[in-house]
């Protein structure tokens, strides 16, 4: 079955965020469903004709959302009655219904919403709860087309009763989504480790990269569950310690799980990243349990009088160096009275760089039981990207460390 889907509205290609296609993907996969196509098109009705002709033509289901509301810029359900070559019929009753709705608000029913009560000819209507446009639905020719607004709000509920009442009529075979996660391997190298499988596979694979994270998605249908469980015996096999887990929780999420199962606690210091790993370990509801804190020691005067990084050292081998984020390291877990630590000191740039110390270096350093030791990285990118890719790369640093020493 395939289903193609129409995001109506101008202002989706100024600069409001098409948040629809997401909210439709999510329940439709929930009831397996895979969306082929997306296109979003403006307020303009021989625009908005011609894509739905075209994604009429091209497959089974076709969702459209937004241009139902009162004024002159929502066509939708003009265009689509034209397209169909179908009338639009005045219904009374839902422009009771609509005048109700109103006298309910204490408003006088706007003349204008009576746009709002025309029905296309053999059309049935989904109601809104949270707001006056109804929704609708056609039968043509053996498709379907199902026409909602665009607040998100109101799309939600009527989307998923819609689907709800009418998947069990609907042929598909279903579809499971499974996300395997690799930390620290970038992502070419990922694929030339997976080539025959990403051949055999192709339709049905995703590879997604994050800072420091790949995802690998899989989409099969239900009748091929065995096939997961031989693509994760792969995937372990070639990826080793590197290789994270199926669906797991995000990087920061694994360390907390670790760091609460171990008993352990964490303290961060950091000076080029800012706070950004203690921001993503806080994210994480619960992090109190093992996070003790961080020390942002952006400057020279706090990394000496907070964590006592001898001026020696600072004056010797400068900020960014082996030595300062060892001392950040060692002494963030001892006045943190805690049992592990991490710190990151670099240069983010844009400027600041040298030929010896180029924008992109940070000394990433690590303190746990007797461990420890700060590894050099370069990274590319701009400044959020360095300190981003820094931060990653310190958490899958955390984690290698808490899963060898057991
Ligand atoms: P409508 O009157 O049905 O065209 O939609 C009214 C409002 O819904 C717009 O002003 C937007 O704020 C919101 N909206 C419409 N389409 C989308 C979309 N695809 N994603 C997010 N919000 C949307
Ligand atoms: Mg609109």
């Amino acid at each position: 079955m395939r289903i193609e889907v129409i995001n109506i509205g101008s202002e989706l290609l100024f600069d409001r965020l098409n948040t629809n296609i997401n909210l439709i993907s999510k329940i439709l996969l929930s009831y397996g469903f895979k969306i082929s196509k997306c296109i979003i098109v403006g307020d303009k009705k021989q625009d908005i004709k011609d894509a739905f002709l075209n994604s009429f033509k091209n497959s089974d289901m076709v969702i459209i959302t937004g241009g139902l509301g009162p004024t002159f810029d929502d066509l939708t359900r003009e265009s689509i009655a034209d397209a169909l070559n179908k009338k639009l019929i005045f219904d009374e009753k839902l422009w009771e219904n609509i005048e109700e709705k109103f006298k309910k608000r204490n408003i006088i029913p706007p003349e204008i919403n009576k746009r709002q009560a025309y029905i296309i000819e053999g059309s049935k209507i989904i109601e809104n709860k949270n707001g006056i446009a109804p929704g609708i639905i056609i039968h043509e020719n053996g498709k379907l087309i199902l026409i909602f607004p665009g607040p998100p709000n109101e799309l939600k509920p009527m989307l998923e009763e819609t689907i709800q009442s009418i998947e069990k009529n609907l042929k598909r075979e279903k579809v499971i989504t499974k996300i395997y996660s690799i930390i620290g391997i970038p992502e070419s190298e990922v694929q030339t480790r997976l080539n025959d499988l990403i051949d055999k596979m192709k339709e049905n694979l995703i590879i997604l990269a994050h800072p420091n994270l790949i995802e690998i998605v899989l989409m099969l249908h239900e009748n091929q569950k065995d096939v997961f469980l031989e693509v994760e015996d792969i995937i372990k096999e070639r990826f080793g310690i590197n290789y994270l887990g199926v669906n797991v929780s995000s990087i920061p999420e694994i360390i907390g799980e670790i760091l609460r199962k171990k008993k352990l606690h964490l303290a961060i210091a950091e000076s080029c990243t800012g706070g950004l790993a203690c921001k993503l370990i806080t994210d994480i509801p619960g992090s109190s349990d093992y996070f003790i804190g961080g020390f942002i020691t952006y400057s020279n005067i706090l990394k000496k009088k907070i964590l006592k990084v001898p001026k020696t050292i600072l004056r010797k081998y400068g900020a960014v160096s082996e030595q300062t984020a060892i001392y950040m390291a060692k002494n963030a877990k001892k006045y943190g009275k805690c049992d592990i630590s991490l710190s990151f000191t670099g240069i983010a740039g844009p400027k600041g760089g040298t030929s010896e110390k180029p924008v992109g270096l940070v000394w990433i350093g690590v303190c746990y039981k007797k461990i420890l030791f700060a590894k050099k990285f370069i990274f590319s990118g701009d400044r959020n990207t360095i300190r981003e890719r820094a931060v990653y790369k310190g958490f899958e640093l955390l984690r290698e460390i808490l899963t060898k020493n057991e």
